[in-house]
């Protein structure tokens, strides 16, 4: 670091809000220094893509793009001043005038016909640090100085009392009424792959999108958006992490989520495919209740990626995994605990060249993560029939329960389809009585031997959801 940058740092020192960073987990402040680092690659793509994406992060982006204009690469020290203007901060105002000396200039490279050689899209020196960091200072600060001296007093001057802009925030559109019926759920997200950008042949399109980047990115959104209606989120990463896919089952089983759902995009050899998939787990017996998760989430995606053609005609869009791996299906949802429904959506395909271009404009990203919510919010809304254990002393009693008697505007009798009613106990089907007026089901105490058990009742509401296959455990 050059003598003046760590001298007018100290000076911005008390202005400096270290509770951005800190407040981010190790994985996301990896995964912006990575974003920071393909600001300087040599790929135009993939730099510009970076420069895009990191306004997302906010003022927890400014020390990593600060480090950014010490970068050895000149690419990265343009574009973290263009990145800087974009995120208002105290913080970078001492190295962006430090800039202003560096004449370097942006050399965004294009590959020749040939694909033989890399050569720069504009002749030199188009945008040079010095003039993005001029702008920077401007659009930061509303002020204007011609020259360095000018803005190293004026910030010896006035510095500390300094207030930045907000900064500008892209907002969502209004959430629809019925995503209050998320509040209180606990998802388990899982943006598929990551940490494989340093292998041959990572899934990647043609200009080097990587799937694992696209998820993570796709699944952020729809955290946030989650978040706002009240529900809680587990990521099972938050970066360019490789997560073992038994790990992935873990991190939603510690947690004890509701449901799962992986966040992937797909590939194909032909060309032109772009609809969506959302699998379940082998058969449609194996848990009715990621199928129902399954059908409202790629009803709605369906909406946003799927043209009306013969494939879309032709596919449901709902697949079982056992037809990519028969009898295993995909570990993701194999090793999901018992107790938490699963799905996994492929949003698109990545393959289609003009869908990968596409998929690289973060408002499109925004759509995919707004389907899938919607998705998500289409799930809930039809409510999750439940039963409660009364008593456990003589008969077993339960309470049936609809998932829509809060919604207002229901009344009794209880609607859930009593012949598709199952009580299983120590997970075998025992008789029961179901009484449709007062929502009770009574299972012979003589069933129910001394000592510890766990019931699951199989409900399924009118609207067709199907109960979390949670197990009620007592003992007698
Ligand atoms: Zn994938």
């Amino acid at each position: 670091m050059r003598p003046t940058i760590a001298l007018l740092l100290l000076l911005a020192a008390p202005l400096a809000r270290a509770d951005d960073t800190a407040a981010i987990s190790t994985a996301v402040q990896g995964d912006i220094a990575r974003h920071v680092h393909d600001l300087g690659s040599r790929n135009g793509w993939v730099s510009l893509d970076a420069l895009d994406y990191l306004s997302y992060f906010g003022r927890a982006a400014v020390p990593a793009l600060v480090d950014g204009l010490a970068s050895p690469s000149s690419n990265a020290r343009v574009l973290a001043c263009v990145a800087l203007a974009r995120i208002p901060d105290a913080r970078s105002i001492p190295a962006l005038v430090s800039a202003l000396d560096d004449k370097a200039g942006l050399e965004l490279n294009v590959l020749s016909d040939d694909g033989e050689t890399l050569h720069p899209v504009y002749d030199p020196p188009e945008h040079s640090v010095k003039q993005q960091a001029q702008i920077a200072l401007q659009t930061i600060t509303g002020k204007r100085y011609p020259k360095k001296e000018d803005w190293e007093a004026w910030w010896a001057k006035e510095g500390t009392g300094f207030l930045v802009p907000a900064p500008r925030v892209r907002e969502w559109p209004k959430l629809p009424s019925q995503a209050r019926w998320l509040k209180g759920v606990k998802i388990c997200l899982d943006p598929g792959h990551g940490g494989d950008r340093g292998k041959q042949g990572f899934k990647r399109g043609l200009t080097y999108l990587s799937e694992a980047d696209l998820n993570l990115r796709v699944a952020r959104y729809l955290r946030d958006l989650l978040v706002k209606a009240g529900a809680t989120i587990v990521m099972t990463r938050e970066g360019d992490q490789d997560v073992d896919l038994k790990e992935r089952c873990r991190i939603a089983g510690r947690n004890e989520v509701d449901f799962f759902l992986s966040v992937h995009h797909n590939w194909s050899p032909v060309f032109d495919r772009v609809e969506t998939t959302t699998w379940y787990h082998l058969t449609p017996d194996h848990q009715p209740a990621s199928l129902d998760l399954a059908r409202a989430v790629q009803e709605e995606v369906a909406k946003v990626t799927v043209e009306d053609s013969e494939e879309s005609a032709r596919a449901a869009g709902l697949r079982s995994d056992g037809l990519m791996y028969e009898k295993a299906g995909f570990g993701v949802l194999r090793d999901l605990p018992p107790e938490i429904p699963g799905a996994l959506c492929e949003v698109t395909y990545y393959s289609s060249f003009s869908m990968e271009r596409k998929l690289r404009d973060l408002e499109f990203n925004r759509t995919e993560a707004w389907a899938l919510f919607l998705g998500l919010v289409r799930y809930m809304a039809a409510g999750i029939p439940r039963a409660e254990l009364v008593s456990s002393k003589d008969d077993l009693v339960l309470q049936v329960k609809d998932g829509l008697e809060e919604h207002g505007e229901w009344s009794k009798p209880w609607k859930v389809f009593s012949e598709h009613t199952l009580v299983k106990l120590d997970g075998k089907v025992v008789s029961h009585d179901y009484d449709p007026t007062t929502g009770k089901i009574r299972v012979a105490g003589s069933q129910v031997a001394s000592g510890e058990h766990q019931l699951e009742v199989v409900l399924v509401n009118l609207n067709g959801n199907h109960s979390w296959p949670k197990r009620i455990r007592f003992s007698r």
